[in-house]
């Protein structure tokens, strides 16, 4: 079989050797980290080892770090209007939720928060939310309503377009009118440098997968050891120290943590990977001067691209760099298997045949030049039968 050149670290990250390592040595672990045998102790003192490692990644304090199934689980964690009720020592009723028009399907329907609850706040044409509306919405809403919490949930990058939020600007406004903020770094983990400390958000969401750790295991990251969780989304036992119920999963759990502090280290590398992401689009360029570059205006994360050349459809695309050896995307992975168009390009004002036919590229710790190479050269020939199909129609 020949080897096949996987290009879609925004959907999931292979596993880093490290955390299979970490994953194999734990998977015999007897005990529950709830018991207080040796056994028990044994399987306590591996999870604070990742959560120490988990908090390295993002200057956090590894108190502050809540194992969760992953980044949806916590997305879901964080916006209840219980836990904006809980921290603002206030009343739960009429509490609204804020969120971008760009965020990931799982904080876009709105987690406990009822759908007529939710405000959407507009993002530019390159993706970013706009400061000045937002500033605008949060005024107009803390005048009519003088006493009323809200949260905004704004992610920290977005998973299509790579496109980096403003968020210690957001947060600022967002303090100006006493709400809660939350971001979802899924994204960014291990990607660009995250400081919890300098982000200034109450919660913030990691997710394993995306960094080469398992998939299944994720965190919330409270802002400060005095957020409340205010309504347990998982109900029973007092694990976390009461913030989240289940019985760890101890091995993955070890695997996220050696993979964040794999990844902590090596975050040197990504400058390497934003060469190799500049390679592709310059080459693909020279190829194809109408190619569109979503977001290349803006911050973006070093290892996404998001490309476009109107008419040749995103799925035609994928099943031919597929039947090349070459994995990518079309956009989030969740809306994957099937081919949707994205409401992430949509809300940038992207239409028609252009939104049809987007694919997204995304690089990570393993990529090579010779991947590199190989999407070109797979791309690149695509492209030549398109525009020979279409010069002679
Ligand atoms: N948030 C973002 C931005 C994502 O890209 C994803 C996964 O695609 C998630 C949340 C969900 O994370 P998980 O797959 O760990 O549930």
């Amino acid at each position: 079989m020949t080897k096949r050149t996987y290009l879609d670290h925004n959907a999931t990250s292979p596993l880093r050797d490290c955390a299979k390592e970490a994953l194999v040595s734990v998977i015999n672990t007897v005990g529950n980290a709830s018991s207080i045998h040796q056994e028990g102790r044994k399987a306590r003192a591996i999870i604070e080892k990742a959560r120490e490692q988990v908090a390295g990644l993002v200057n956090a304090h590894p108190k502050n770090v809540i194992f969760t199934s992953g980044g949806t689980e916590a997305n879901m964690t964080a916006l209840s209007p219980e836990l904006v009720a809980a921290n603002k020592k206030a009343d739960v009723n009429h509490i609204k939720l804020f969120i971008s028009a760009i965020e990931h399907p799982c904080v876009l329907s709105g987690g406990r928060f009822a759908s007529e609850d939710i405000i959407q706040l507009p993002v530019s044409g390159e993706g970013v939310v706009i400061l000045s509306e937002l500033s605008e919405k949060l005024g107009e809403f803390r005048k009519q309503n003088p006493e009323t919490p809200f949260l905004v949930s704004v992610m920290l990058a977005n998973n299509e377009t790579g496109a980096i939020q403003p968020i210690a600007e957001i947060a600022q406004i967002v303090r100006e009118h006493d709400g809660l903020l939350h971001t979802d770094a899924v994204q960014c983990a291990g990607k660009i440098a995250i400081d919890c400390k300098t982000l200034c958000a109450d919660l913030l969401t990691l997710s394993a997968h995306k960094l080469g750790g398992p998939q299944g295991v994720g965190a919330l990251v409270l802002g400060s050891g005095k957020t409340l969780i205010g309504d347990h989304l998982m109900k029973g036992g007092g694990q976390e120290l009461n913030r989240r119920a289940g019985t760890e999963n101890v091995a993955g759990i070890a695997a996220f943590g050696a993979a964040a502090e794999e990844a902590a280290n090596e975050l040197g590398r990504m400058a390497d990977i934003a060469k190799l992401r500049d390679k592709l689009e310059s080459e693909l360029l020279v190829e194809a001067p109408e190619l569109t570059i979503f977001a290349n205006n803006v911050e973006r994360l070093p290892n996404t691209s998001c490309i476009a050349i109107a008419g040749m459809t995103a799925e035609t695309t994928l099943i031919a760099l597929d039947l090349k050896g070459i994995s990518v995307s079309s956009g989030s992975a969740c809306s994957s298997g099937k081919v949707d168009s994205s409401h992430v390009l949509s809300a940038m004002g992207v239409e028609g045949d252009l939104l049809q036919s987007a694919i997204r590229i995304s690089l990570g710790w393993n990529t090579t030049e010779t991947d590199i190479n190989q999407f070109i050269s797979a791309w690149t020939g695509i492209y030549r039968k398109f525009k020979s199909s279409r010069e002679a129609a």
